[in-house]
């Protein structure tokens, strides 16, 4: 039997039948960009977060680096200002800092959920921190109690990366909704997923909402004036009105990831391999299920020959990537070892039993065949 790690269109299947007709009603349209469905799915996307605001963009970094240009309109942030970031973490979370001219200074995890680590962090702070920066990675929520309360001591501004963390959710509060502003990505592979590229930003803040609004349109508020010198970064109308079918399904969707992943913990029984622990479990939305091993890539293999495909996330660590040489020398052990260990196990909300029987079984021969 064959695992796929994520097939896309298992994964859009259910949902076939009212994506094309919501694709049939923009071409009839005759409107392609900024227009109705884009507005619709704002709000819808803002009301399913909790905060008053969302601004659709092109993607997930140009959410985070917007939110980030905005602070820098808005004169809340400066060239050369340090943001407070995790080590471990996609590339784009770094990249949207440093394309602002602002400067990352990457922070080890708790290795026990493999997000950010609040005391770590207020050891990091210096007189120029003006930002922290967490990533809810794999799709658990960061420990944004503590990251407040730092936040709040020291007046920094808190934004999220919740690229990973659709409809995760602390005390009636989702992801989006627990800092200053947050960036999402709707990558197809996100739990929220476009036919193509997309992104949000949402804050409660109505003036970084109004500068974010301007600057994904060539920093223009009206038409042919230019305020701020800005990008083209637009949600199209297409990739609106398929968000808008997948937004309703969302909920259904993050319940049956969190089934799965209860599946996974509660037999996957296999000491050379440890398992993901959720600090609540409303607070993991469970984008990835990674597991560690000090035989990762010997298990990989094993589990490959079963017909299971995995991946990594993520293989490199950013401060060891040819693109961030200033930063080789930091000294991010729990990071660096966090890289080695880890494998994601194919998680979909359209996994079926006999996969999920047979990825289990796969995981629990590893130690027979080792
Ligand atoms: C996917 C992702 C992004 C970037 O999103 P794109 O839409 O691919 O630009 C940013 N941060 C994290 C943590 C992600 O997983």
């Amino acid at each position: 039997m064959n695992v796929p790690f994520l097939s896309l269109r298992d994964v859009n299947a259910p949902y076939s039948d009212e994506l094309k007709a919501a694709a049939a009603r923009v071409i009839d349209s005759g409107w392609y960009v900024m227009g109705e469905e884009l507005a619709s799915f704002e709000q819808e996307f803002a009301a399913y977060c909790g905060v008053t605001h969302a601004v659709g963009v092109g993607n997930g970094l140009d959410a985070l680096s917007l939110i980030l240009r905005g602070y820098k309109e808005m004169g809340r942030l400066r060239d050369g200002d340090e943001i407070i970031v995790p080590a471990n973490t996609f590339i784009a979370t770094f990249l949207a800092i440093t394309s602002n001219r602002l400067v990352p200074v990457p922070v080890e995890p708790d290795p026990s959920t493999y997000n950010i680590d609040p005391a770590r962090v207020a050891a990091a702070l210096s007189a120029k921190t003006r930002a922290i920066m967490p990533v809810h990675l794999y799709g658990q929520l960061a420990d944004m109690d503590a990251l407040a309360e730092i936040a709040v001591r020291h007046r920094l501004l808190l934004i999220e990366d919740a690229a990973q963390a659709h409809g995760a959710s602390r005390g009636g509060l989702r992801a989006g909704a627990l800092g200053d502003a947050a960036g999402f990505s709707f990558f197809p592979a996100k739990n929220l997923g476009a036919l193509g590229d997309a992104g949000a930003v949402v804050t409660r803040d109505r003036e970084l909402a109004l500068f974010v609004t301007a600057l994904r349109n060539y920093g223009s508020g009206v038409k042919y004036q230019h305020i701020y010198q800005g990008f083209n970064s637009r949600l199209d109308e297409m990739q609106a009105a398929m968000l808008r079918v997948k937004l309703a399904h969302l909920d259904d969707d993050v319940t049956r990831r969190r089934e799965v992943a209860l599946r996974y913990r509660q037999e996957i029984r296999q000491p050379c391999l440890r398992l993901p622990a959720a600090r609540t479990e409303e607070g993991h939305a469970w984008h990835l299920f990674v597991v560690r091993s000090a035989q990762r890539d010997v298990l990989k293999e094993h589990l490959g020959k079963r017909g299971v495909q995995c991946q990594v996330h993520y293989p490199v660590p950013v401060h060891r990537q040819p693109a961030y040489a200033a930063l080789r020398g930091a000294h991010l052990p729990l990071t660096e070892q966090m890289h080695q260990e880890v494998l994601s196990l194919p998680l979909s909300p359209v996994m079926d039993e006999d996969a999920i029987a047979h990825v289990i079984d796969a995981c629990n021969s590893f130690g027979a065949a080792a």
